[in-house]
């Protein structure tokens, strides 16, 4: 011990970076010789490619027994860090659940909707061909109010297919409001909490409602 620690000791005294750890070979080989600090510095080395194994962890899927391993980033002091890769440490922050936009609404309701669903700006929030089916819904339409105007434009869809188009239609729920307000109230029905042209539907406009919800004449 005593003399590898003086081998130790005249490796540092001859510009030799020598550690604790490289005693035992220095005490084999005289430091007389400095090409042999070769193996010294392999540590040091690996220790810089260690670090960039902790970055890639898709090396090995076993992970390391963690008396083994100190987490350490400077150096490991094993020759071969390949097969220390630690957890992830970013991987298990990205839980949180999808914001409802209203390009996720718009796309969750138009596809179960009828109707032909077209994002565009027709002069009003929603506007219903109810020849077509075709629908067009502005982009400036308020994302709390979406909802509700879409259900009221489906509404018009069904009224075009009960009716065989828009003057149909318009006669046919001329006695019950006319189709803005069946459409109002059957909106009501599918969910929306805003509407713009009735506020209280009545009996006989629920029930016009309600049979054109189901694809019938009221
Ligand atoms: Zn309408």
């Amino acid at each position: 011990m005593t003399t590898a620690a003086l081998w130790a000791l005249r490796a540092t005294a001859g510009g030799i970076l020598a550690t604790g750890v490289a005693v035992g070979v220095m005490s084999i080989n005289p430091p007389v010789q400095p090409a042999h600090p070769i193996k010294m510095s392999v540590p040091v080395v690996v220790a810089g490619r260690g670090v960039d194994t902790v970055a890639a962890p898709a090396l090995s899927p076993v992970p390391p027994p963690p008396t083994a391993a100190a987490p350490t980033t400077a150096h490991p002091a094993m020759p071969k860090p390949a097969r220390k890769p630690p957890p992830p440490k970013v991987a298990a922050a990205p839980t949180v659940a999808p914001a409802v936009t209203w390009q996720s609404t718009f796309a969750a309701l138009s596809a179960r909707l009828p109707g032909t669903w077209i994002v565009q700006d027709r002069g009003a929030w929603g506007a219903t061909d109810l020849n077509t089916g075709t629908v067009y819904i502005a982009p400036r339409t308020p994302l709390s109010k979406l909802s509700s105007v879409m259900y009221h434009e489906s509404v018009h869809v069904l009224q075009g297919r009960v009716f065989g188009g828009r003057s149909g239609a318009d006669a046919g729920l001329a006695t019950y409001g006319g189709i803005e307000a069946v459409a109002d109230c059957g909106a009501r029905m599918l969910g929306a909490t805003w509407t713009n042209y009735v506020q209280h539907c009545s009996a006989a406009q629920n029930h016009a409602a309600s049979a054109i919800l189901r694809g019938v004449k009221p």
